[in-house]
C-alpha cells in the first residue's frame, strides 16, 4: 500500500521538501478537505485530490447511553474494516482508542478481536487517521452542550484491535507523526502490546522509537494462567519479561514514563488469592510497575467477569503488598465498545 507521502512524490516528483511539510500540517489543520487547506498553491489542491483527505471513511458511529464514549466503524483500503473509539476523559477532554491492524493473530482467549484472525496491518496514514478523523468529529459534531467542554483530544492509547508491535514500524512511525503534528506529548500516549518479546527489546535500543508510555498484557503471573488466557505466549514468558521490564526501568525509570501491566480479571481463571500473590510477588522483583485492573467484559467467549467483591478483594491484596494498582472503569460496554469487546462481523475482512 502507497503512503500518503510517496502518492504526493509520484504526482509532483520536482517539488522542493518543504512542500510535503506544508500539506502534512494542512492535514491536520482545522481544514476538512483539500479545498479549505488554503496554504496550499490552489493549482495543487486540485491536482491533490487523486490522494484522499483521509484515509479511513466513516461506516457506522454509536454512542453510550450516556453520551461518553463514541465507536466508529472505519472503512479501510480493499474494502475491510476497523473500530476505534472516542471516550470523555477525567481531564475534560478526550481518549482516543486506535487500532493498529485489521483483526489480530494472538488470539487472546477473552477477547472479540483474536477471534477474527489477522486480516492485515494498518499502514502509518491509517493509524494516524482515526487520530485525524476523531479530531474533525470532536470539534464539528460533537453537541455543544455534551458532558465535556473541550472538543480536545489529550491522550492516545494504542489498544483497539490489534498487536501493536506486529506491526512495528508502521505504529513507530505513526506515533512519531502524532507527536510531531500534535499537541500531545509522549507521557499522554500509550501503546498496549501482549509482549512480544523481540520487539519490547527492540524499543531498548532504537533511536527512533519515541518515549511513549507501554502497557503489558500481563493478565497472569503464573505461567500456565498466561498460556490459558494469551495462547499465543512464549514458553518462560515470565523470565524473559522481567528482564526487560528491569532494563526498561533502568532507562526509562521515572515517575511520568511508568510500567504498566494490564490484568483482565476472570471468574475463576486469574482471581484466587494465590494469583494476587504471585502478581505481588512478580512486580515487587521488577519494581515500579502500576498494575491496572481490567474487570472483564463479555464478549460472547467462555469466560465471566470476576465478582466485584473478587476484584476488591485482589486489589486490596495488592496494595498490601506494596503494589500500585487501579480497577479501570468500564466505558462504552453498551455499544460493545469497551476493551477486548471490539470487532466486525465483516465478511470482506476475510477475503
Ligand atoms: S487482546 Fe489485543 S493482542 Fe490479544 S487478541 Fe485482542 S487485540 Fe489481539
Amino acid at each position: 500500500m502507497e503512503t500518503r507521502k510517496t502518492q504526493f512524490e509520484k504526482l509532483f516528483p520536482n517539488e522542493p521538501a518543504f512542500r510535503w511539510k506544508q500539506i502534512e500540517d494542512a492535514l491536520f489543520s482545522s481544514a476538512n478537505g483539500w479545498d479549505e487547506a488554503t496554504t496550499i498553491p490552489k493549482s495543487m489542491r486540485e491536482s491533490l485530490k487523486e490522494i484522499p483527505w483521509l484515509s479511513v471513511g466513516l461506516a457506522n458511529i454509536q454512542v453510550s447511553a450516556n453520551g461518553e464514549t463514541h465507536k466508529a466503524l472505519l472503512n479501510v483500503e480493499g474494502g475491510k474494516q476497523i473500530e476505534s473509539v472516542l471516550m470523555a476523559n477525567r481531564r475534560g477532554a478526550w481518549t482516543i482508542c486506535v487500532s493498529s491492524q485489521v483483526g489480530c493473530a494472538m488470539r487472546c482467549s477473552f477477547c472479540a478481536t483474536g477471534k477474527m484472525g489477522l486480516t492485515r496491518n494498518l499502514s502509518s496514514d491509517e493509524i494516524v487517521d482515526q487520530y485525524r478523523f476523531w479530531k474533525m468529529y470532536s470539534e464539528n459534531t460533537l453537541p455543544p452542550d455534551h458532558l465535556t467542554t473541550s472538543p480536545r483530544i489529550s491522550n492516545i492509547v494504542i489498544m483497539g484491535m490489534g498487536e501493536p508491535l506486529a506491526n512495528y514500524e508502521e505504529v513507530r512511525g505513526a506515533l512519531n507523526t502524532l507527536l510531531a503534528k500534535t499537541d500531545i506529548g509522549p507521557t499522554h500516549i500509550t501503546v498496549s502490546t501482549v509482549g512480544i518479546l523481540p520487539r519490547l527489546e527492540q524499543i531498548l535500543t532504537d533511536k527512533q522509537w519515541p518515549p511513549v508510555r507501554l502497557a503489558v498484557s500481563l493478565h497472569s503471573a503464573i505461567e500456565s494462567t498466561r498460556k490459558q488466557i494469551v495462547p499465543t505466549s512464549y514458553d518462560e514468558f515470565l523470565p524473559g519479561l522481567e528482564r526487560w521490564a528491569k532494563n526498561y526501568l533502568k532507562l526509562h525509570g521515572n515517575r511520568r514514563h511508568h510500567l504498566t501491566f494490564e490484568y483482565v480479571m476472570l471468574k475463576g481463571v486469574n482471581d484466587s488469592p494465590t494469583h494476587a500473590k504471585a502478581l505481588s510477588t512478580f512486580v515487587n522483583r521488577i519494581g515500579r510497575i502500576k498494575v491496572n485492573l481490567i474487570p472483564y467484559n463479555l464478549t460472547g467467549v467462555d469466560f465471566e467477569r470476576s465478582d466485584d467483591t473478587t476484584i476488591t478483594a485482589f486489589h486490596d491484596s495488592l496494595q498490601k503488598n506494596n503494589v500500585t494498582a487501579t480497577v479501570r472503569r468500564a466505558m462504552g460496554a453498551d455499544i460493545t465498545a469497551a476493551c477486548g469487546q471490539l470487532s466486525i462481523d465483516n465478511p470482506a475482512n476475510f477475503d
